[in-house]
Protein backbone atom coordinates (compact mmCIF):
# COMPACT_ATOMS: atom_id res chain seq x y z
CA UNK A 1 0.00 0.00 0.00
CA UNK A 2 1.36 3.30 -1.10
CA UNK A 3 1.63 6.30 1.67
CA UNK A 4 1.41 8.71 -1.31
CA UNK A 5 -0.84 11.80 -0.07
CA UNK A 6 -0.77 15.49 -1.48
CA UNK A 7 0.85 17.94 0.66
CA UNK A 8 -0.92 20.70 2.34
CA UNK A 9 1.59 23.35 3.39
CA UNK A 10 0.88 22.81 7.02
CA UNK A 11 2.07 19.15 6.02
CA UNK A 12 5.02 20.44 3.99
CA UNK A 13 6.31 22.08 7.74
CA UNK A 14 5.95 19.56 9.63
CA UNK A 15 7.82 17.18 7.91
CA UNK A 16 10.31 19.73 6.98
CA UNK A 17 10.54 20.11 10.58
CA UNK A 18 11.61 16.22 10.67
CA UNK A 19 13.69 15.94 8.05
CA UNK A 20 15.30 19.29 6.96
CA UNK A 21 18.61 18.46 9.29
CA UNK A 22 17.76 22.10 10.99
CA UNK A 23 19.07 22.58 14.57
CA UNK A 24 15.82 24.69 15.42
CA UNK A 25 13.25 22.85 13.64
CA UNK A 26 10.57 23.97 15.74
CA UNK A 27 11.60 27.86 14.59
CA UNK A 28 10.01 26.63 11.21
CA UNK A 29 6.10 27.98 10.74
CA UNK A 30 4.80 27.91 7.53
CA UNK A 31 4.63 27.07 3.89
CA UNK A 32 4.10 29.22 0.71
CA UNK A 33 3.34 26.81 -2.48
CA UNK A 34 6.23 28.70 -5.12
CA UNK A 35 6.35 26.01 -7.82
CA UNK A 36 6.39 27.87 -10.74
CA UNK A 37 7.23 24.61 -13.10
CA UNK A 38 4.40 22.41 -14.98
CA UNK A 39 5.00 19.27 -12.63
CA UNK A 40 5.36 19.74 -9.20
CA UNK A 41 4.82 21.29 -5.76
CA UNK A 42 7.30 23.08 -4.22
CA UNK A 43 6.97 24.58 -0.83
CA UNK A 44 9.32 27.20 0.80
CA UNK A 45 9.48 26.91 4.47
CA UNK A 46 9.50 30.38 6.63
CA UNK A 47 10.69 30.50 10.06
CA UNK A 48 9.41 32.75 12.90
CA UNK A 49 11.84 35.79 11.73
CA UNK A 50 10.37 35.24 7.97
CA UNK A 51 13.20 33.88 6.40
CA UNK A 52 12.87 31.13 4.05
CA UNK A 53 15.25 28.29 5.24
CA UNK A 54 14.36 25.16 3.43
CA UNK A 55 12.79 23.53 0.53
CA UNK A 56 9.92 20.96 0.17
CA UNK A 57 9.29 19.66 -3.29
CA UNK A 58 6.63 16.44 -4.00
CA UNK A 59 5.79 15.57 -7.27
CA UNK A 60 1.89 15.49 -8.40
CA UNK A 61 0.47 11.76 -9.79
CA UNK A 62 -0.41 14.29 -12.95
CA UNK A 63 1.37 16.79 -15.12
CA UNK A 64 0.74 19.60 -13.30
CA UNK A 65 0.09 22.31 -16.58
CA UNK A 66 -2.42 20.00 -18.27
CA UNK A 67 -4.30 18.34 -15.36
CA UNK A 68 -5.28 15.13 -14.32
CA UNK A 69 -6.09 13.51 -17.39
CA UNK A 70 -2.52 13.23 -17.84
CA UNK A 71 -1.50 10.79 -15.76
CA UNK A 72 2.28 10.69 -14.87
CA UNK A 73 5.07 8.32 -12.63
CA UNK A 74 5.48 9.74 -9.07
CA UNK A 75 8.78 7.51 -9.07
CA UNK A 76 10.42 10.70 -10.91
CA UNK A 77 10.89 12.15 -7.64
CA UNK A 78 13.43 9.18 -6.62
CA UNK A 79 15.26 9.86 -9.92
CA UNK A 80 15.13 13.26 -9.85
CA UNK A 81 16.72 13.27 -5.77
CA UNK A 82 18.76 9.77 -6.76
CA UNK A 83 20.42 11.91 -9.83
CA UNK A 84 21.12 15.05 -8.07
CA UNK A 85 22.43 13.27 -4.57
CA UNK A 86 25.02 11.27 -7.06
CA UNK A 87 25.85 14.75 -9.05
CA UNK A 88 26.24 16.41 -5.84
CA UNK A 89 29.32 13.85 -4.98
CA UNK A 90 31.24 14.24 -7.92
CA UNK A 91 30.18 18.42 -8.05
CA UNK A 92 29.08 19.66 -4.61
CA UNK A 93 29.80 23.29 -5.70
CA UNK A 94 27.16 23.03 -8.40
CA UNK A 95 24.33 20.89 -7.29
CA UNK A 96 21.41 21.89 -5.14
CA UNK A 97 22.11 19.33 -1.75
CA UNK A 98 19.21 16.95 -0.98
CA UNK A 99 18.52 16.72 2.72
CA UNK A 100 16.43 13.84 2.49
CA UNK A 101 14.00 12.09 0.28
CA UNK A 102 11.05 9.35 0.33
CA UNK A 103 9.83 7.14 -2.86
CA UNK A 104 6.38 6.23 -1.50
CA UNK A 105 5.68 10.39 -0.90
CA UNK A 106 7.10 11.58 -3.86
CA UNK A 107 8.71 14.08 -2.28
CA UNK A 108 11.95 15.46 -0.97
CA UNK A 109 13.63 18.20 1.06
CA UNK A 110 16.26 20.61 -0.09
CA UNK A 111 18.86 23.09 0.26
CA UNK A 112 17.05 26.62 0.13
CA UNK A 113 18.63 28.73 -2.85
CA UNK A 114 16.27 31.60 -2.36
CA UNK A 115 19.66 34.11 -1.87
CA UNK A 116 19.89 32.84 -5.75
CA UNK A 117 18.07 33.66 -8.77
CA UNK A 118 17.03 31.25 -11.88
CA UNK A 119 19.22 31.85 -14.12
CA UNK A 120 16.25 32.27 -17.42
CA UNK A 121 15.18 35.34 -16.01
CA UNK A 122 18.50 37.12 -15.21
CA UNK A 123 19.97 36.60 -18.99
CA UNK A 124 16.12 37.67 -20.23
CA UNK A 125 16.40 40.94 -18.24
CA UNK A 126 20.32 41.32 -19.36
CA UNK A 127 21.53 40.63 -15.72
CA UNK A 128 25.05 39.04 -16.33
CA UNK A 129 26.97 36.55 -14.01
CA UNK A 130 30.06 35.84 -15.98
CA UNK A 131 31.28 32.95 -14.71
CA UNK A 132 27.92 30.98 -15.38
CA UNK A 133 29.10 29.36 -18.54
CA UNK A 134 32.46 28.19 -17.20
CA UNK A 135 30.70 26.84 -13.92
CA UNK A 136 27.90 25.02 -16.23
CA UNK A 137 30.82 23.56 -18.20
CA UNK A 138 32.13 22.69 -14.80
CA UNK A 139 29.39 21.31 -13.86
CA UNK A 140 28.63 18.87 -16.94
CA UNK A 141 32.23 17.68 -17.03
CA UNK A 142 32.62 16.51 -13.36
CA UNK A 143 28.97 15.15 -13.25
CA UNK A 144 29.30 13.27 -16.64
CA UNK A 145 32.84 12.46 -16.21
CA UNK A 146 32.10 10.44 -13.13
CA UNK A 147 28.91 8.71 -13.84
CA UNK A 148 30.43 7.44 -17.32
CA UNK A 149 32.59 4.31 -18.36
CA UNK A 150 35.46 6.48 -18.23
CA UNK A 151 35.40 6.33 -14.51
CA UNK A 152 33.04 3.56 -13.13
CA UNK A 153 33.88 0.28 -12.85
CA UNK A 154 32.09 -1.90 -15.75
CA UNK A 155 29.92 -3.82 -13.08
CA UNK A 156 29.49 0.04 -11.03
CA UNK A 157 28.31 1.78 -13.95
CA UNK A 158 25.62 -1.63 -15.32
CA UNK A 159 24.14 -1.23 -11.58
CA UNK A 160 23.92 2.22 -11.85
CA UNK A 161 21.96 2.48 -15.44
CA UNK A 162 19.73 -0.31 -14.11
CA UNK A 163 18.82 2.03 -10.75
CA UNK A 164 18.14 4.98 -13.31
CA UNK A 165 15.74 3.62 -15.66
CA UNK A 166 12.99 6.23 -16.66
CA UNK A 167 10.97 4.90 -18.93
CA UNK A 168 8.10 7.57 -18.83
CA UNK A 169 10.15 11.12 -18.40
CA UNK A 170 12.52 10.03 -21.27
CA UNK A 171 9.12 9.31 -23.39
CA UNK A 172 8.23 12.89 -23.02
CA UNK A 173 11.23 13.95 -23.99
CA UNK A 174 11.31 11.32 -27.44
CA UNK A 175 7.78 12.73 -27.74
CA UNK A 176 8.38 16.51 -27.09
CA UNK A 177 11.93 16.66 -28.65
CA UNK A 178 11.47 14.23 -31.43
CA UNK A 179 8.64 13.41 -32.77
CA UNK A 180 5.68 16.81 -32.15
CA UNK A 181 7.13 19.10 -33.99
CA UNK A 182 7.67 16.91 -37.28
CA UNK A 183 4.05 15.91 -37.64
CA UNK A 184 0.74 16.93 -36.87
CA UNK A 185 0.55 16.49 -33.45
CA UNK A 186 -2.61 18.13 -30.91
CA UNK A 187 0.36 19.50 -28.18
CA UNK A 188 2.38 21.52 -30.98
CA UNK A 189 1.52 25.04 -30.10
CA UNK A 190 2.77 27.79 -32.66
CA UNK A 191 0.54 30.76 -34.27
CA UNK A 192 -0.69 30.22 -37.49
CA UNK A 193 1.31 33.01 -39.16
CA UNK A 194 4.33 29.79 -38.57
CA UNK A 195 2.26 27.23 -40.48
CA UNK A 196 4.66 27.56 -43.54
CA UNK A 197 7.60 27.34 -41.35
CA UNK A 198 6.16 24.42 -39.73
CA UNK A 199 4.82 22.64 -42.41
CA UNK A 200 8.45 22.97 -44.17
CA UNK A 201 9.96 20.95 -41.04
CA UNK A 202 7.24 17.73 -41.52
CA UNK A 203 8.28 17.92 -45.15
CA UNK A 204 12.17 18.26 -44.85
CA UNK A 205 13.25 14.69 -45.00
CA UNK A 206 16.76 15.10 -44.59
CA UNK A 207 16.11 17.26 -41.18
CA UNK A 208 13.76 14.20 -40.34
CA UNK A 209 17.19 11.96 -41.12
CA UNK A 210 18.87 13.68 -38.75
CA UNK A 211 16.61 14.19 -35.99
CA UNK A 212 15.82 9.84 -36.20
CA UNK A 213 19.63 9.62 -35.73
CA UNK A 214 19.45 12.21 -32.63
CA UNK A 215 16.10 10.69 -31.34
CA UNK A 216 18.33 6.97 -31.75
CA UNK A 217 21.27 8.11 -29.41
CA UNK A 218 18.90 9.47 -27.00
CA UNK A 219 17.24 5.86 -26.91
CA UNK A 220 20.54 3.60 -26.95
CA UNK A 221 23.42 5.70 -26.05
CA UNK A 222 23.41 5.23 -22.11
CA UNK A 223 27.00 6.76 -22.14
CA UNK A 224 26.38 8.93 -18.64
CA UNK A 225 24.01 9.56 -15.74
CA UNK A 226 22.63 13.28 -17.28
CA UNK A 227 20.55 15.68 -15.78
CA UNK A 228 18.21 15.46 -18.52
CA UNK A 229 16.53 18.58 -18.34
CA UNK A 230 19.78 21.50 -17.87
CA UNK A 231 17.80 24.04 -19.23
CA UNK A 232 18.70 27.99 -17.71
CA UNK A 233 15.57 27.54 -16.21
CA UNK A 234 16.76 24.40 -13.94
CA UNK A 235 19.75 26.21 -12.79
CA UNK A 236 20.39 28.77 -9.99
CA UNK A 237 23.00 31.44 -9.94
CA UNK A 238 24.30 34.36 -7.83
CA UNK A 239 27.46 36.72 -7.71
CA UNK A 240 29.98 33.78 -8.49
CA UNK A 241 28.08 30.44 -7.84
CA UNK A 242 25.92 28.59 -10.24
CA UNK A 243 23.89 25.46 -8.73
CA UNK A 244 21.40 23.12 -10.69
CA UNK A 245 18.24 21.76 -9.67
CA UNK A 246 15.15 19.90 -10.87
CA UNK A 247 16.64 16.80 -12.13
CA UNK A 248 13.47 14.31 -12.63
CA UNK A 249 14.36 13.74 -16.19
CA UNK A 250 17.64 11.77 -15.02
CA UNK A 251 18.71 8.85 -16.95
CA UNK A 252 21.74 7.35 -18.65
CA UNK A 253 22.05 8.94 -22.06
CA UNK A 254 24.09 10.72 -24.38
CA UNK A 255 26.83 13.01 -22.72
CA UNK A 256 25.99 15.64 -25.70
CA UNK A 257 21.92 15.75 -24.46
CA UNK A 258 23.09 17.89 -21.72
CA UNK A 259 25.44 20.03 -23.34
CA UNK A 260 23.64 20.44 -26.37
CA UNK A 261 20.39 21.18 -23.99
CA UNK A 262 22.64 23.74 -21.99
CA UNK A 263 23.66 25.44 -25.24
CA UNK A 264 20.19 25.59 -26.95
CA UNK A 265 18.60 27.31 -24.02
CA UNK A 266 21.70 30.16 -24.21
CA UNK A 267 20.49 30.47 -28.45
CA UNK A 268 17.16 30.40 -27.21
CA UNK A 269 17.87 33.55 -25.13
CA UNK A 270 20.09 34.82 -28.12
CA UNK A 271 16.79 35.00 -30.36
CA UNK A 272 14.61 36.25 -28.28
CA UNK A 273 16.77 38.86 -27.10
CA UNK A 274 15.99 40.94 -29.62
CA UNK A 275 12.43 40.78 -29.11
CA UNK A 276 13.03 41.69 -25.12
CA UNK A 277 15.17 44.60 -25.31
CA UNK A 278 15.53 46.00 -28.88
CA UNK A 279 17.90 45.38 -31.87
CA UNK A 280 20.38 47.62 -30.78
CA UNK A 281 19.95 47.18 -27.25
CA UNK A 282 20.26 43.17 -27.50
CA UNK A 283 23.41 43.61 -29.82
CA UNK A 284 25.87 43.56 -26.52
CA UNK A 285 24.18 40.88 -24.90
CA UNK A 286 23.96 38.60 -27.72
CA UNK A 287 27.58 39.27 -28.23
CA UNK A 288 28.03 37.59 -24.74
CA UNK A 289 25.62 34.68 -25.09
CA UNK A 290 27.59 33.66 -28.02
CA UNK A 291 30.73 33.94 -25.89
CA UNK A 292 28.85 31.99 -23.24
CA UNK A 293 28.54 29.26 -25.39
CA UNK A 294 32.65 29.36 -26.15
CA UNK A 295 33.36 29.38 -22.85
CA UNK A 296 31.06 26.64 -21.68
CA UNK A 297 32.16 24.07 -24.08
CA UNK A 298 35.97 24.98 -23.77
CA UNK A 299 35.78 24.47 -20.18
CA UNK A 300 33.54 21.46 -20.58
CA UNK A 301 36.06 19.95 -23.02
CA UNK A 302 39.30 20.49 -21.04
CA UNK A 303 37.68 19.33 -18.25
CA UNK A 304 36.72 16.39 -19.51
CA UNK A 305 39.90 15.95 -20.89
CA UNK A 306 42.11 16.49 -17.78
CA UNK A 307 39.26 14.26 -15.74
CA UNK A 308 39.97 11.26 -18.50
CA UNK A 309 43.70 11.82 -18.20
CA UNK A 310 44.05 12.24 -14.55
CA UNK A 311 41.33 9.77 -13.23
CA UNK A 312 40.15 7.09 -16.17
CA UNK A 313 39.90 3.59 -14.94
CA UNK A 314 39.54 1.48 -17.81
CA UNK A 315 42.81 0.71 -19.61
CA UNK A 316 41.35 0.56 -23.24
CA UNK A 317 39.66 3.93 -22.45
CA UNK A 318 42.64 5.35 -20.82
CA UNK A 319 44.38 4.93 -24.20
CA UNK A 320 46.14 8.67 -25.02
CA UNK A 321 43.91 10.41 -27.87
CA UNK A 322 40.35 8.62 -26.78
CA UNK A 323 38.69 10.91 -24.82
CA UNK A 324 39.30 13.89 -27.47
CA UNK A 325 37.57 11.18 -30.20
CA UNK A 326 34.91 10.90 -27.57
CA UNK A 327 34.70 14.81 -27.37
CA UNK A 328 34.16 14.89 -30.97
CA UNK A 329 31.51 12.81 -30.83
CA UNK A 330 29.56 14.53 -28.18
CA UNK A 331 30.42 17.91 -29.84
CA UNK A 332 28.42 17.45 -32.86
CA UNK A 333 25.92 15.50 -30.71
CA UNK A 334 25.40 18.58 -28.85
CA UNK A 335 24.85 20.76 -31.79
CA UNK A 336 22.19 18.25 -32.94
CA UNK A 337 20.61 18.28 -29.79
CA UNK A 338 21.14 22.04 -29.07
CA UNK A 339 19.14 22.26 -32.77
CA UNK A 340 16.26 20.20 -31.46
CA UNK A 341 15.64 22.31 -28.59
CA UNK A 342 15.68 25.55 -30.26
CA UNK A 343 12.35 24.18 -32.56
CA UNK A 344 10.97 22.16 -29.79
CA UNK A 345 10.43 24.98 -27.42
CA UNK A 346 9.15 27.18 -30.30
CA UNK A 347 6.54 24.79 -32.44
CA UNK A 348 6.01 22.06 -29.45
CA UNK A 349 3.91 21.90 -25.93
CA UNK A 350 6.63 24.01 -23.55
CA UNK A 351 7.71 26.90 -24.84
CA UNK A 352 10.33 29.33 -23.10
CA UNK A 353 10.03 32.48 -21.53
CA UNK A 354 12.95 33.99 -23.45
CA UNK A 355 10.57 34.21 -26.75
CA UNK A 356 7.39 33.63 -24.94
CA UNK A 357 7.22 36.94 -23.11
CA UNK A 358 7.94 39.48 -26.28
CA UNK A 359 5.05 42.20 -26.20
CA UNK A 360 5.26 43.23 -30.01
CA UNK A 361 3.46 39.96 -31.89
CA UNK A 362 5.36 41.00 -35.14
CA UNK A 363 8.70 40.84 -33.23
CA UNK A 364 7.40 37.63 -31.64
CA UNK A 365 7.14 35.78 -34.70
CA UNK A 366 10.24 37.17 -36.48
CA UNK A 367 12.11 35.65 -32.99
CA UNK A 368 10.41 32.19 -33.60
CA UNK A 369 11.23 32.23 -37.43
CA UNK A 370 15.09 32.79 -36.28
CA UNK A 371 14.46 30.12 -33.64
CA UNK A 372 13.28 27.51 -36.01
CA UNK A 373 15.99 28.18 -39.02
CA UNK A 374 18.42 28.25 -36.77
CA UNK A 375 17.52 24.97 -35.33
CA UNK A 376 17.14 23.48 -38.77
CA UNK A 377 20.42 24.87 -39.62
CA UNK A 378 21.73 23.22 -36.37
CA UNK A 379 20.51 19.65 -36.68
CA UNK A 380 21.73 18.88 -40.47
CA UNK A 381 25.00 21.05 -40.46
CA UNK A 382 26.13 19.16 -36.54
CA UNK A 383 28.57 16.90 -38.41
CA UNK A 384 30.34 19.83 -40.61
CA UNK A 385 30.61 22.25 -37.17
CA UNK A 386 34.23 21.22 -35.74
CA UNK A 387 34.56 23.72 -32.92
CA UNK A 388 32.90 26.02 -31.01
CA UNK A 389 34.42 29.37 -33.05
CA UNK A 390 32.94 27.57 -36.34
CA UNK A 391 29.39 27.23 -34.05
CA UNK A 392 29.69 30.82 -33.70
CA UNK A 393 30.15 31.76 -37.36
CA UNK A 394 27.06 29.73 -38.65
CA UNK A 395 24.95 31.39 -35.75
CA UNK A 396 26.02 34.83 -37.03
CA UNK A 397 25.29 33.30 -41.10
CA UNK A 398 21.29 33.23 -39.68
CA UNK A 399 21.05 36.36 -38.04
P1 LIG B 1 9.39 21.71 -11.57
O1 LIG B 1 9.98 20.34 -11.59
O2 LIG B 1 7.93 21.68 -11.29
O3 LIG B 1 9.78 22.51 -12.78
P2 LIG B 1 11.46 23.15 -10.08
O4 LIG B 1 12.37 22.24 -9.32
O5 LIG B 1 11.99 23.71 -11.36
O6 LIG B 1 10.02 22.45 -10.29
O7 LIG B 1 11.05 24.34 -9.11
C1 LIG B 1 10.07 25.30 -9.48
C2 LIG B 1 10.42 26.63 -8.86
O8 LIG B 1 10.46 26.52 -7.44
C3 LIG B 1 11.80 27.16 -9.24
O9 LIG B 1 11.78 27.86 -10.46
C4 LIG B 1 12.12 28.07 -8.07
O10 LIG B 1 11.44 29.29 -8.22
C5 LIG B 1 11.50 27.31 -6.90
N1 LIG B 1 12.53 26.43 -6.30
C6 LIG B 1 12.78 25.14 -6.61
N2 LIG B 1 13.80 24.64 -5.90
C7 LIG B 1 14.23 25.65 -5.09
C8 LIG B 1 15.29 25.77 -4.12
N3 LIG B 1 16.08 24.73 -3.80
N4 LIG B 1 15.42 26.97 -3.49
C9 LIG B 1 14.61 28.01 -3.78
N5 LIG B 1 13.62 27.95 -4.68
C10 LIG B 1 13.41 26.79 -5.35
MG1 LIG C 1 11.60 23.22 -13.35
MG1 LIG D 1 3.83 8.93 -26.11
MG1 LIG E 1 11.00 19.64 -13.25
Amino acid sequence: MSHYRTFTAYDAVAYAQQFGGLADPASLVEAQEVGDGNLNLVFKIFDTQGVSRIIVKQALPYVRCVGESWPLTLDRARLEAQTLVEHYKHCPQHTVKIHHYDAELAVMVMEDLSSHRIWRGELISGVYYPQAASQLGEYLAQTLFHTSDFYLHPHEKKAQVARFINPEMCEITEDLFFNDPYQIHERNNYPAELEPEVAALRDDAQLKTAVAALKHRFFSHAEALLHGDIHSGSIFVADGSLKAIDAEFGYFGPVGFDVGTAIGNLLLNYCGLPGQLGIREAASGRDQRLADIVELWNTFAERFQWLAREKTRDAALAFPGYASEFLKKVWADAIGFAGTELIRRSVGLSHVADIDTIQDKEMKLSCLRHAIELGKALIVLAPRIDSADELVARVRQYG
